[in-house]
């Protein structure tokens, strides 16, 4: 992208974290994407810094663009990130309202800590550049930074769903939220469906004029751009990554350690929107129907521990346990099981070692803004083999036909994809195959960035 304009990334988390001595890049897409891109064109990037790392953390990580931090107490943080973002907020846009306690939300905390985001912003931006505010935390600073900076422009990305109009309107301070966001010239959704439950919402709660064909919103004296954007992956990066002679070697381990049996992968967050509960229950059903997949199959599921302090996320790793722990109990032999699972963050090459052993895999949330790890898993499909799993509620599924799509919640329907998928010929894997690694190649992070940058400058 050739223009000159200075760019200021708005997050809730920055582009790394304290690790004990060592400054370390935050995963994610996100960073993957946005990290890059400002090394090369320079910039800024806005993001929290906590209570624990105020006294602790001396000096900055070396990057090439500036890093502005915006503090945030353990009070503010309780509120704000813990009581509001993740209590409320996730479960709402991801559609499971019955998680939520709305009545007692702290949502004075969650204005606190947009206005402190607005502010550091507008003192580290200008009129001139693009100001690019991330995700669900931050939905009030788009209109907060309006105020001080109207010629701005100014960009907000969803990293996640946005739920049909009659779901988000649970939200007592759902006009707030629309009026913030609408401080935005551009905002932007992975997918065509999100969109439109945006600019449903946006009728129905603001009195504002609502263009469905064009995608945009006429406020007094600006035109707001609602636009789908689907986010992707590194292509180039993750290519070479998983043919890398150690990733193979690892592959090869795995496989060997695995005694030749066919492997199925789930690779998750341990969140209540993954569907994890039910995969396992599905994978169940199918060794009680055929007890001699046993012997010919391992279901291995890598589950990154998140959220570790909120209650539901606690109770679900239990319910977890006790379903594998009965799987394992009915079908395990001496020295086998049909299924493993690991709680611990796998690194990337790692990672990109079990995709590669993976004979399928297991992609089924419940409800997903895209899913990279099924953008992932085809990449390192380097001999163009394997079978997807995709969940049809993960934002993913609508540019990736060619996957098994599943509804999540059927947990029949979900044991039947993986019987077919197992008996699916190497012909038809490799035909299927090969139209998704065209398609997730098509999606790029770094042309995500791009064109939406472009999009937020021009209009
Ligand atoms: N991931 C990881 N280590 C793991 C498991 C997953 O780094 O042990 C990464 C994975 O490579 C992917 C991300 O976590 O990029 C998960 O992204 P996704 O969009 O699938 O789900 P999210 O966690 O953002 O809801």
């Amino acid at each position: 992208m050739a223009s000159a304009r200075k760019i200021v990334v708005v997050s809730n988390r920055g582009p790394y974290r304290r690790e004990g001595e060592r400054w370390v890049r935050s995963a994610g897409g996100l960073v993957a994407a946005l990290h890059p891109m400002l090394s090369e064109r320079g910039g800024s990037w806005v993001s929290a810094k906590h209570a624990k790392d105020f006294s602790t953390v001396e000096g900055e990580p070396d990057v090439a663009y500036d890093l502005a931090d915006v503090r945030i107490d353990q009070e503010l943080q309780e509120g704000f990130y813990m009581g509001v973002s993740n209590a409320i907020l996730w479960p709402l846009l991801h559609g499971f309202p019955a998680t939520m306690h709305v009545a007692d939300a702290p949502w004075q905390t969650y204005v606190t800590a947009n206005e402190r985001f607005a502010e550091v912003t507008a003192e580290v931006s200008g009129d001139d550049d693009l100001v690019w505010i991330q995700d669900y935390h931050l939905m009030l600073v788009p209109g907060m930074l309006r105020k001080e900076r109207p010629r701005s422009r100014i960009g907000w990305f969803c990293h996640v769903p946005w739920p049909p109009w009659s779901l988000f309107g649970i939200l007592p301070w759902r006009e707030q939220l629309l009026e913030g966001l609408l401080g935005a010239d551009v905002i932007g959704f992975h997918t065509r469906e999100y969109v439109d439950h945006f600019l449903d919402s946006v009728d129905r709660y603001t009195g504002y004029s609502v263009d469905r064909v064009r995608g945009t919103v006429r406020l007094e004296r600006r035109t707001v751009r609602v636009l789908p954007a689907p986010i992707g992956i590194s292509v180039d990066k993750l290519t070479e990554l998983s043919g890398a002679p150690d990733v193979l070697e690892k592959m090869h381990t795995i496989r060997e350690q695995l005694g030749g049996r066919r492997v199925l992968l789930g690779v998750d967050r341990l969140d209540y929107t993954k569907g994890i509960p039910e995969r396992i229950r599905a994978f169940g059903r199918l060794l009680d129907a055929d007890p001699s997949l046993r012997d010919e199959v391992v279901f291995l599921q890598i589950m990154v521990p998140s959220r570790t302090d909120v209650a539901a996320y606690a109770e679900l790793k239990e319910h977890i346990d006790q379903l594998v722990g009965e799987i394992n109990g009915r079908h395990g032999t001496t020295g086998r099981v049909p299924m493993q699972y690991f709680y611990r963050n796998f690194d990337q090459r790692s990672l990109f070692a079990h995709y590669r052993a993976a004979d399928v895999a297991v992609v089924t949330p419940l409800r997903d803004g895209m899913n990279l790890v099924a953008h992932e898993y085809v990449i390192s499909r380097q001999d163009e083999d394997g079978v997807l799993i995709l969940s049809e509620f993960a934002g993913a599924a609508g540019h990736l036909p060619e996957a098994l799509q599943v509804n999540p919640y059927d947990i029949d329907g979900i044991a039947q994809a993986i019987r077919d998928a197992l008996a699916m010929p190497r012909d038809e894997q490799q035909r299927r195959m090969q139209a998704l690694r065209t398609e997730v190649q098509a999606l790029d992070v770094h042309r995500w960035a791009d064109d939406y940058l472009t999009a937020l400058e021009h209009g």
